[in-house]
């Protein structure tokens, strides 16, 4: 089964990234944080579940757009994110 540029792999369910153009700007791989190998999983699974339900696959460079969305709505929920991490053990 072949999966077109742009489009999610319904066996997998990685993005096949589109072909760079000579006009595309430089890119580099936004790595934030480690985690245990089981949440790591779970966020990135949740990571391409949300991707794909909010449109960003179909946008240029959808998983860095999503973060870039996440940390803007994150700065506007910056007191429960506060109380969540009071809460949680370090
Ligand atoms: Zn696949």
């Amino acid at each position: 089964m072949t999966v077109e540029p742009g489009q999610v792999c319904e066996s997998c369910g990685r993005r096949v990234n589109k072909p760079k153009l000579p006009t595309s700007p430089d890119t580099k791989v936004v790595s934030i944080g480690r985690l245990p190998l089981e949440r790591q999983a779970a966020l990135a699974d949740a990571l391409r579940a949300l991707a794909v339900y909010t449109g960003a696959v179909d946008h240029s460079y959808p998983a860095g757009s999503l973060l870039e969305v996440l940390v803007l709505l994150g700065g506007q929920q910056r007191e429960e994110i506060k109380t969540y991490f009071d809460r949680e053990q370090a």
